[in-house]
């Protein structure tokens, strides 16, 4: 099969357009034809490498992918059915995966991160359990770019922060994919949305969306205009991914009693910690990690009934991966960036 792979980390250059091995389902897998797999910031990351973390080379990344089931060994699922795949790669069998904290498995493993395989290719293997049927209302590319950001954003407001109705929320980055699965979610849940964006063009994009209101996070002080914007009182709940550039004025922005929730660090990694604030303010940090399938399937009915709509940016040819990661590391998106083997 045709597979973009890197065989050594590095900048875009090290991704390949080239003739990669078929992959041969194991008991237990599913062979699928990849029609689309979109980008996350992971498969950038995994190409620079990552301290402490090996991967084998050569390396496929991709970790959002829909396509069509070709073959299925030992089960009956058919061949042809439209699928999407929860990202998320979990043994099925230990006490957290029993619960349905699939997320917690010590087995946990998202595609195309280290030792499975993802969908810059052709075909890709997953375990069945991985596949979540599709209606054929839904086309490929939507459905490459909902899994990751909206099984991550779900986990985060819903079952970590447990939103209610008429809180207020302050999401960062809602030219991201999490931060627009993020608005759709508070949104749904009936909260008033409060986002944070880097360009005037997103900040429109982001009102339009239903925000109440949008920051401009080079511009202005994130947390004096929630001040401002809330008669001093601050947001309930912040959804946090970019890390230490916003990190202060996120834990800042907190009302009494809020609880801010963190999925990732695209800024690095360093943030204090005010325990004055912490205890006094009945202040909650919740770290986040990906998401259950539970938490997929629960976000998946509002997709599919056409609640949520993933915002895609553009599509690339499969051979253009490196122009696509290249998009996705200057910023220069609102929403997903889609490849089309
Ligand atoms: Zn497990």
């Amino acid at each position: 099969m045709k597979a973009v792979r890197f065989h050594q980390h590095g900048g875009v250059e090290v991704l390949r357009y080239e003739d990669a091995p078929d992959p041969e389902p194991r008991p237990g897998e599913v062979l699928v034809r990849v029609r689309a797999c979109a980008l996350n910031h992971l498969d950038l990351w995994t190409r620079r490498g990552l301290p402490h973390v090996k991967i084998p080379m050569p390396h496929i990344s991709g970790s959002d992918v829909a396509g069509e089931v070709v073959a299925a060994v030992g089960s009956d699922v058919a061949a042809g059915a439209r699928v999407m795949l929860q990202a998320g790669v979990s043994c099925g069998r230990c006490p957290a995966c029993l619960r349905g904290v699939d997320n917690e498995c010590p087995q946990y493993e998202v595609l195309g991160y280290r030792n499975h395989p993802g969908g810059y290719a052709e075909f890709v293997n997953v375990p069945l359990q991985n596949l979540v049927p599709i209606p054929d209302h839904i086309d490929f590319v939507d459905a490459a770019a909902f899994p990751l950001t909206f099984v991550t954003a779900w986990h985060m407001l819903v079952t970590k922060a447990r939103i209610q109705r008429n809180e207020d929320v302050l999401i960062l980055a809602a030219g991201s994919g999490v931060g627009q699965a993020a608005i759709q979610i508070a949104l749904l849940h009936g909260a008033r949305v409060f986002a944070t964006a880097g360009s005037d063009d997103k900040l429109e994009r982001a009102r339009a969306m239903g925000a109440f209101a949008a920051i401009h996070h080079h511009k202005q002080d994130i947390a004096d205009e929630i001040k401002r914007l809330t008669n001093k009182r601050g947001v309930d709940v912040v959804i946090e991914h970019v890390g230490e550039a916003t990190w202060a004025k996120c834990m800042r922005s907190l009302a009494r009693g809020g609880r801010l929730v963190t999925c990732g660090a695209t800024s690095g990694a360093k943030g204090t910690l005010d325990l004055a604030a912490l205890f006094s303010k009945q202040l909650t940090v919740y770290g986040s990690y990906m998401g259950t399938k539970a938490d997929l399937m629960d976000a998946a009915q509002y997709f599919f009934s056409g609640q949520f709509k993933p915002v895609v940016d553009r599509t690339y040819p499969l051979a253009e991966a490196a122009a696509a990661q290249q998009q996705l590391e200057a910023s220069g998106q609102f929403g997903k960036v889609v490849l089309l083997p």
